[in-house]
């Protein structure tokens, strides 16, 4: 086994974070602040018709200040889509980019704000090549509780032509605030509060157990896994409840400064190969795999994996590391199971005659090295099938 040097090597979050009920009523300050003139916000249909963007943009509105709203973002952004949004929101004037939604109008929005810029294709920029210049300034409004998209530097697209979800990602793509505000989560259907909050899970999970986290990122990731496993059930069942979100919205921007430091592993690899082929929703996709990469792992580094249990309700009790690893393992198929994640071979398009593809785009995935164990394509290939027999 690789020996993993866990030293802090730098940890930033350069996006100014106004979290708590109530803060997206701050945004008219933050449009000032950030001295923007005309603004294009860019979310979806589905947030648009749960009310949450005439709610927000309503002072902007009174104040008279010129918005374009664009609510052509899809699932697992395009970056067809994101070229036109791109274009339109330059022949519109925009000086400042607004993204409400979940985590697809929030890396619609960054990739707007950076193509505005830096010009060309989505896909000229993808593989995390830096940027030429600084994108347009963007204010984050996240309405699901799950990518902590608002707190990270990376954006991910779908290349439609190649079917690959791909990371476009540079320190400059942070968004410059973020309007973390609990009470535009309320209206996330059960299964969406689901997917998205194992979404926040898997992210403070494979940060924690990532080859390169680091003592911040994991003091983050842990709180963030508590938070987490204490309240998702809490608010699938119960979407009113207004603690269980506000925990979880906090969980999951708190997860998303961990991994943005550290990184995603293995689970992700996998779930944006599905994403990419199949339009698979990114956390049902984690949620699928989180239980079966993590029990894999366990060899690589029993202590974390014991920690995580431990964080997931898993009671140590003097038994030996890879036992209560175990335990947490079971524990995260249970969760699973209690928010109704869809089993693997019941989600659409899935066909185990595209598995060896999948392997191949989960292997070129550039958090690949970060697994806690190293992993080959036969080894992808044996985690789908597992996954597919569960
Ligand atoms: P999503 O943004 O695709 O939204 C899922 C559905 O929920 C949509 O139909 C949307 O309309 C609806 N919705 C959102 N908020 C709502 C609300 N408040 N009320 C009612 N409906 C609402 O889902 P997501 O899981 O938040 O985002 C997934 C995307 O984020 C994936 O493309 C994934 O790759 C990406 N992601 C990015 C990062 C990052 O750091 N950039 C991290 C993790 C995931």
């Amino acid at each position: 086994m690789t020996e993993v040097i866990r030293a802090l090597r730098q940890f930033r979050v350069s996006t100014v974070v106004q979290m708590g009920v109530g803060s997206a009523a701050g945004l008219l300050d933050v449009v000032g602040s950030l001295g923007g003139s005309r603004l294009t916000v860019v979310t979806d249909r589905g947030v648009q018709g749960a009310g949450i963007v005439d709610r927000v943009l309503a002072p902007l509105i009174a104040a008279g200040i010129p918005v374009d709203i664009d609510d052509t973002a899809q699932p697992n952004p395009k970056d067809v889509d994101c070229e036109a949004s791109a274009a339109r929101a330059t022949a519109f004037g925009a000086d400042l980019i607004v993204g409400i939604g979940g985590g697809s109008p929030l890396d619609a929005a960054k990739t707007v704000a950076m193509l505005m810029i830096n010009g060309g294709a989505a896909r000229d920029w993808g593989f995390t090549r830096p940027f030429d210049a600084d994108p347009l300034p963007l204010i984050a409004i996240p309405t699901t509780a799950g990518t902590g998209s608002e707190v990270t530097t990376v954006a991910v697209v779908t290349d439609t032509a190649r079917k690959f979800k791909m990371t476009l990602g540079d320190p400059r793509m942070a968004p410059a605030v973020a309007l973390v505000d609990p009470d535009l989560t309320m209206s996330v259907p059960p299964a969406t509060t689901a997917a998205t909050g194992m979404d926040a899970l898997t992210h403070a999970i494979e940060a924690y157990t990532c080859r390169v986290s680091n003592p911040v990122s994991d003091a983050l990731a842990l709180r963030a896994m508590r938070m987490t496993a204490a309240n998702v059930e809490a608010a699938v069942r119960d979407g009113s409840d207004r603690a269980a979100r506000e925990a979880m919205l906090t969980a999951s921007t708190l997860a998303g400064m961990a991994f943005g430091n550290a990184d995603v592993a293995a689970v992700h690899c996998i779930s944006e190969a599905i994403g990419g082929l199949y339009d698979t929703p990114h956390g049902v996709a984690n949620s699928v795999f989180l239980p079966i990469v993590f029990a894999h792992n366990i060899e690589a580094d029993p202590a974390r994996h014991a920690d995580v249990a431990e964080c997931l309700g898993v009671i140590r009790e003097g038994r030996r590391d890879e036992h209560i690893a175990q335990a947490g393992a079971e524990r995260l198929t249970e969760l699973s199971c209690a928010v109704g994640i869809p089993r693997l071979r019941d989600l659409p398009h899935i066909d185990p005659v595209d598995f060896p593809r999948l392997a191949a785009a989960s292997l070129i995935n550039g958090s690949t090295p970060s697994n806690a164990r190293e992993l080959t394509e036969a080894d992808y290939l044996h985690l789908l099938e597992r996954a597919y027999e569960a």
